[in-house]
């Protein structure tokens, strides 16, 4: 068993194991049931953990929560078309809707 990452609250945490199992990866959450606890316990203690099984299955996890998180990450963009700065988890341009193009 390898812990593989904490996650901000137990939605997130299930976002994830779910995410990994339909990758395959045998992953467990682990304090998802302590969240009640918060602010008696240090938040790092009590927040909900994500494990991998296999610890050879670690990297590919980590890169797959990479990628579930990138599109609310990263720079804003600036539409081809108008020139307006768009956020980057959207994949058109908000104001003529012109599709993203990096
Ligand atoms: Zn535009």
């Amino acid at each position: 068993m390898k812990l593989l990452a904490r996650a901000d609250n137990s939605l997130q945490a299930s976002i994830w194991a779910d995410t990994l199992r339909a990758a395959g990866i045998r992953c467990e959450l682990r304090n998802t049931a302590l969240s009640g606890a918060m602010g008696e316990i240090p938040f790092l203690e009590c927040a909900p953990q994500l494990w991998v099984e296999r610890d050879s299955d670690a990297e590919r996890a980590r890169d797959i929560l990479q990628q579930l998180q990138r599109p609310t990450q990263g720079p804003l963009w600036i539409c081809s078309s108008c020139s307006e700065y768009s956020e980057p988890q959207f994949g058109s341009c908000w104001q003529c809707g012109v599709a993203r193009n990096d």
